[in-house]
């Protein structure tokens, strides 16, 4: 179960701050990018994401979008956010961690994921030993195949914070 719990669970990606990453010792971030930062398959960042994005490349934090959507929607905001990018990424294997992370040149003790999905961006980050950051979905999903997987998810964050 313990695969499943992230490290840190924020409202928002926004939220995260240089403080946290430096008592952890984290200096990179792999992020996903559908409802982490901005809706699903919206090609516009939110501005409070680009106001973030500055306050992590001043703070020296370096970062790389590793996403499960294709390259036709991944590769255009990544390029907007000037970020080195992974599509198809299929998370939560491995395979698309490791690339990011010889890409970003640091050790995944010193790199943190970011999303908003348990059964790919924690599941993953956590199994390949990196620190993990659940953010709340910026809009919920309206078809059945995503609503099943955050009544999932809902009730494994009601075992998490009860763990608290
Ligand atoms: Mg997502």
């Amino acid at each position: 179960m313990s695969l499943l719990y992230p490290t840190l669970y924020l409202p928002s990606i926004t939220r995260l701050q240089p403080k946290q990453l430096e008592r952890w010792g984290v200096r990179g971030l792999i992020l996903d990018v559908d409802n982490t930062l901005t809706t699903h398959d919206n090609p516009q960042p939110h501005p409070e994401v680009l106001l973030w994005l500055e306050q992590m490349r001043s703070a020296g934090i370096s970062m790389m979008i590793l996403s499960n959507n294709h390259p036709p929607r991944v590769e255009p905001f990544a390029e907007l956010l000037e970020l080195p990018f992974t599509a198809d990424a299929a998370k939560p294997l491995p395979k698309g961690f490791r690339r990011a992370a010889a890409r970003l040149g640091l050790p995944r003790e010193q790199i943190a994921v970011v999303g908003d999905q348990i059964f790919t961006d924690i599941l993953g980050g956590n199994f390949f030993g990196a620190k993990t950051v659940l953010v709340e979905p910026i809009q919920l999903e309206a078809t059945w195949f995503f609503r099943v997987k955050r009544r999932l998810e809902r009730s494994i964050l009601r075992n998490y914070n009860r763990r608290s």
